[in-house]
């Protein structure tokens, strides 16, 4: 048995999580469950899987969790705040930590997770952007065992070699595909007056409404490839992003003898979250077998920078190193905030996250401490400029 705890259960990579895991009663028991506010779905899934602990985030939400379970006579024990979801990504009762947080909310918990030696099935891409040199020395040390939820990063895991160094020597490249997201055709000059519901219609894939919006300017993936560079110690050279609009091949590796491995499969993340739970075996996700011959064609194209500039931001942001990645996303995430509030337009985005990256930025990248000071700059940073384009 394995015992899973899953940070971020309400949303759409813990939903998915727990489908698999309700797949599985003979392998998996669900040791925490946390959510921020969705208090009413976190107590239905506490019902359904009857964890430990359950974790939400304000005094108030777990007052009405505990009345709830109370209610439906469940006995899991609920706290809140962040220093309870670290505590219960490291407790030693769990063995698997789902880190699935949106956002830099998500970085202290995956990290306690890392420290805690557990299996970490990383869904959170802003633990790595942020601090990836932190968060990788931290699974080295501590004996954890990384598995990227990330479908990409997940395809990309499943095509590489071993990391014995003599192996890794033959890649040349790992090819990062993106769907384009739900404007990857649409007249430039029209972006400007995209609306929130717009942007989130995702064409292949359902997902929380950040993600979606990262889709449609490309800046998720941006974040993927600084992802991809921690992940796999990538330069960014050796970094390439494909659209591939049908989002069948998740993404692929290019060897020095001119074979290209890629991991294909429909668009659903029950594959990644699967392989991630069960590796090195593999499971039943649910998920519906993939059929090339109703898939149609599959195309590929370079995506065009001057649609997408978040793309080309983040690989600035790669280049420069230190806290850079980490200002970008924060940037980001305000101003993302920011559109879906109705506060600034869909490109201003890019606007916001260039005019934050041209700034002195403070922190450092060699702590937690400094990187949470990079972050919080870059926050007001942005604020300030969405107060000034403030429709
Ligand atoms: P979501 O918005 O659907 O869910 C987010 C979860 O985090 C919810 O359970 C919510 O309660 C919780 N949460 C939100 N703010 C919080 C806070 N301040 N403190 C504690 N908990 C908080 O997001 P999602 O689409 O499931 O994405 C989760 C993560 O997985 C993100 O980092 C995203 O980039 C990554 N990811 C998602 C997908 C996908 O298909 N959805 C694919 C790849 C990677
Ligand atoms: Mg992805």
């Amino acid at each position: 048995m394995q015992r899973i705890t899953i940070l971020g259960a309400t949303g759409s990579i813990g939903e998915s999580t727990l489908d698999v895991v309700r797949r599985h009663p003979d392998r998996y028991t669900v040791h925490a469950l946390s959510a921020h506010r969705q208090v009413d779905k976190l107590a239905a899934a506490c019902a359904e899987f009857r964890p430990a602990r359950a974790v939400v985030g304000s005094p108030e939400a777990a007052r009405e969790l505990e009345a709830l379970l109370r209610q439906a006579g469940v006995k899991t024990a609920v706290s809140h705040g962040p220093e309870a979801l670290e505590s219960v990504a490291a407790d030693t009762e769990t063995d698997a930590v789902m880190a699935a947080i949106v956002g830099a909310a998500g970085l202290r918990s995956s990290l306690a997770a890392a420290r805690a030696g557990k299996r970490v099935l990383l869904a959170n891409k802003e633990s790595l952007v942020m601090s990836g040199a932190i968060f990788m020395d931290a699974v080295r040390e501590h004996g954890a065992t990384l598995l990227p939820i990330d479908s990409e990063h997940n395809a990309i895991f499943q095509c590489l070699p071993t990391d014995d160094p003599r192996y890794r020597a033959g890649v040349s490249k790992v090819l990062l595909t993106a769907s384009g997201g739900p404007f990857r055709t649409r007249d430039p000059s029209t972006l400007h007056d995209i609306t929130p519901d717009q942007a989130c219609a995702h064409p292949k894939w359902v997902m929380g409404r950040k993600i979606s919006v990262d889709s449609a300017t490309m800046m998720n993936k941006g974040l993927e490839v600084i992802e991809a560079h921690w992940l796999f110690g990538a330069p960014a050279e050796k970094i390439e992003v494909l659209i591939h609009p049908q989002s069948i091949v998740h993404s692929m590796v290019a060897y020095a003898d001119g074979s290209v491995l890629a991991q294909l499969g429909n668009p659903d993340m029950r594959t990644p979250i699967a392989y991630g739970m069960a590796y090195p075996e593999r499971i039943d996700s649910g998920v519906t077998p993939l059929d090339l011959t109703v898939a149609g064609g599959l195309h590929f194209e370079v995506p065009d920078l001057n649609r997408f500039p978040c793309l080309a931001l983040a690989f600035d942001a790669l280049r420069a190193g230190g806290v850079a990645p980490a200002v970008l996303n924060a940037a980001n995430e305000i101003a993302v905030e920011a559109f879906l509030a109705g506060g600034v337009r869909f490109t201003d985005i890019a606007r916001v996250v260039e005019g934050v990256l041209g700034q002195p930025h403070e922190g450092s990248a060699e702590t937690l401490d400094g990187v949470l000071a990079a972050d919080a700059g870059a926050r007001a940073a942005a604020r300030q400029l969405v107060a000034s384009l403030a429709r």
